[in-house]
């Protein structure tokens, strides 16, 4: 069975972190706690500038989400600009080979006994 992951066209990701909320909400976490944090990238000078959400080892790809069937992970379900996708990696690197400029994530989902970062902190 194929691997699931993220895939998201950076080229016209806005950088307004709904997918950071959804995923927060949807999961409990703590304030410091990020299941996928936009970064912002600069390069050329500041000729080109991205904004990357990057998934975290915190990142489940919403199991409990997308094993119900048809419900897609928080983060891709918010998208403001609607440039997030869940699937089969396999169908997500044709994505990539049709855009460019895009990402793909693989994250795996943490270990049962690992405890998210306020947590392990206390
Ligand atoms: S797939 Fe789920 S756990 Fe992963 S970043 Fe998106 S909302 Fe968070
Ligand atoms: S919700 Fe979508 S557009 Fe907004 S920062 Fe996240 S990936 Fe980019």
């Amino acid at each position: 069975m194929a691997s699931n992951g993220l895939w998201i066209d950076i080229e016209f990701c806005t950088g307004c972190l709904a997918c950071e909320v959804a995923c927060r909400y949807e999961h409990g976490f703590a304030i410091e706690e990020f299941g996928i944090k936009v970064v912002e990238q600069v390069l050329n000078g500041g000729q080109t500038f991205n904004f990357v959400p990057i998934p975290t080892d915190l990142c489940d790809l919403c199991v409990s989400r997308t094993a119900k069937g048809n419900l897609k992970p928080a983060c891709v379900q918010h998208c403001l600009a609607q440039v997030m996708e869940y699937g089969k990696l396999t169908d997500l690197v044709k994505r990539m080979e049709e855009k460019p400029r895009s990402t793909l994530w693989s994250p795996k989902p943490r270990k049962a006994d690992r405890k998210p970062f306020a947590s392990a902190a206390a």
